[in-house]
């Protein structure tokens, strides 16, 4: 994909759309479009397999408008897409490239809006619809002959509706569609019940796959942080400090730790807001623009809400909360370094969490090299690096309009030209620690953990997948022929050791020192028992209860 192969021009498309891709500021063909695009304009069904980020939406949206006949004001061209913000996204693409072929009318069709417009505008000659499953059943139900004069279908991000349970709505919109149709599906992943789709569906399809591994993650730089569960904020707040950011995106799992991380960097001043499925839609949307045009710098969201998000002005991604699994962290860390430009993506490992840092890098192919937090001495210098740059520009100009201002003051105050301008700067700077003692002070941060390799006790031990960070807390060794078991019930189950012991005592018939340490955790306990007997002695416990719900007790092991 030189300039030699000719770029858009060589792709035989109509000039109007090359002219409306080049205004866009594209030069060349992205992998998936070079490839996909002219067996889309030969007539042949396609699946195209590539990641997100690797412009999948020109790849069927130019070689479809190029089919249009734009004389005829009907449905010819249905896309359809898992979410809302997705189809949202992809009208607008198709918008944008037909900005020079006048006459093309794109709908997009989505839950959550009213239907009767969304029809009216299907029926008033729109040729192109763009539509989530869901919805559009709704309309068939309405009308089943709306999309009979459909041609070209395409599927995009087909495992995503899959994931959402679009199935069915799928079946039922393929046979809405005359069979004569040419067909596309586009998808980051085939799975075998995306190849069964395409397998009743599709006719004879070629196949485009690009190489997910070069074109993901390249041009991503990633690291990773050990950090403590409940130290993620100050360690993001930390981050950014030194961080060289223009928009950032930053993932957590939950609602909950998407408000709490926003207000806490609003509070620090940072452009903040949180998106999760909970923001009504419109109001998602007005986030993603103002993250779009610069009013805010920093989106916290959820995997959902931020599906199929694309800033091109994004950054960084933090990974803040460890993602489910390793596509969706492809997934995520995908919504920077868009289009070729460089992107950084950072990850905040606690403990426990080490081994599925480790399948992210089997399954990338690629090491996420460890960083550490930065230190007093770097939070210093980009601090001042800031303020310097933010007086860069007035120090040109400020003595001619403020000139003879600094002489009458520094004659008024009787004071030295430093001692004002210091003054000046305490005063500019707002109580910031400016020197290196200052933000040493107001670090709360424990050291972060040993490296990768350097397994300790205190890091690897115990770590069950329980959640809450206080329960992470390292097993003592244990005393020789005892062994630990472990029940689900804890502290919240309104369990204390006491009850614990009461109960193995009384119903196990076991002496008072038969029993080691019993530690009680939020939502599961530990107790020490002798190893000789321990099969017996758990039977005889089978159906003990302790306040009130069954103990379980059962032989914990911690490799
Ligand atoms: P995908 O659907 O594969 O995730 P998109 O179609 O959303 O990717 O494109 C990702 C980004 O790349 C968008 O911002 C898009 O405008 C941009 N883009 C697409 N094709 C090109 C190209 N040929 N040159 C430059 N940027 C492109
Ligand atoms: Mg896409």
């Amino acid at each position: 994909m030189t300039q030699e192969t000719g770029g858009f021009a060589a792709l035989d498309l109509n000039p109007n759309i090359v002219a409306a891709v080049l205004a866009t500021g594209y030069e060349e063909p992205s992998a998936i479009q070079q490839q996909s695009i002219p067996i889309i304009l030969a007539g042949h069904d396609m699946i195209g397999q590539a990641q997100t980020g690797t412009g999948k939406t020109a790849a069927f949206a130019l070689p479809i408008l190029n089919k249009i006949d734009v004389s005829k004001r009907e449905p010819q061209a249905l896309i359809l897409a898992p979410t809302r913000e997705l189809a949202l996204q992809v009208a607008t693409a198709f918008e944008t490239y037909a900005k020079q072929m006048p006459g093309v009318n794109v709908v997009a069709v989505y839950g959550g809006a009213p239907m009767g417009p969304q029809l009216r505008a299907i029926r008033n000659g729109a040729q192109i619809v763009v539509a989530t499953p869901g919805r559009l059943c709704d309309h068939l139900r309405r009308d089943e002959k709306v999309l009979s004069t459909v041609q070209y279908l395409v599927l995009d991000e087909a495992d995503e509706m899959l994931k959402l349970g679009f199935m069915d709505d799928l079946e039922v919109i393929f046979d809405a569609i005359p069979a004569s149709r040419q067909t596309v599906l586009f998808s980051a992943t085939l799975p075998s019940s995306i190849r069964s789709i395409a397998e009743r569906h599709l006719r004879e399809p070629k196949h485009v796959k690009i190489q997910s591994k070069t074109q993901t993650v390249t041009a991503i730089e990633q690291a990773h942080l050990m950090v403590h569960a409940d130290q993620k904020i100050p360690a993001v707040l930390r981050l950014l400090e030194v961080e060289e950011f223009d928009a950032l995106i930053a993932f957590v799992r939950t609602k909950q730790a998407t408000l709490d991380l926003a207000a806490a960097l609003e509070a620090k001043g940072y452009k903040a807001a949180a998106l999760n499925g909970d923001i009504a839609q419109n109001q998602r949307e007005r986030v993603i623009d103002s993250l779009k045009d610069g009013r805010l710098d920093i989106v916290v969201a959820t995997d959902v809400a931020a599906r199929g998000l694309d800033v091109p002005r994004i950054t960084h991604v933090f990974n803040v909360d460890m993602p489910y699994d390793p596509e969706s962290y492809v997934h995520r860390i995908g919504r920077t370094g868009r289009a070729g430009r460089d992107g950084r993506a950072l990850l905040l490992v606690t403990p426990r969490e080490r081994r599925m840092l480790q399948v992210i890098e089997r399954v990338t192919g690629q090491k996420v090299a460890e960083a550490r937090l930065p230190n007093a001495q770097a939070v210093l210098d980009a601090r001042i690096k800031k303020l310097t740059s933010s007086l860069a520009p007035l120090v040109a100009e400020a003595e001619a309009t403020h000139g003879d201002l600094f002489d009458r003051l520094t004659s008024d105050l009787g004071c030295s030209a430093r001692a004002l301008a210091a003054a000046l700067l305490r005063k500019a700077t707002n109580g910031q620690a400016l020197d290196l003692a200052a933000v040493e002070g107001e670090q709360p941060l424990v050291p972060s953990f040993a490296p990768r390799g350097e397994r300790t006790e205190r890091g690897e031990r115990g770590e069950r997948p329980e959640r809450g960070d206080r329960e992470r807390r390292a097993p003592m060794p244990l005393a020789e022929g005892r062994v630990r078991c472990r029940t689900a019930l804890g502290a919240r189950d309104g369990i204390a050791a006491k009850n614990l012991l009461g109960a193995i005592l009384n119903e196990g018939g076991l002496a008072r020192d038969a029993i080691g340490r019993i530690q009680v955790r939020d939502s599961f306990s530990l107790v020490e028992l002798p190893e000789d007997g321990l099969e017996k002695l758990l039977s005889k416990l089978k159906d003990t209860r302790v306040a009130g719900k069954q103990l379980k007790l059962r032989r914990y092991r911690e490799d």
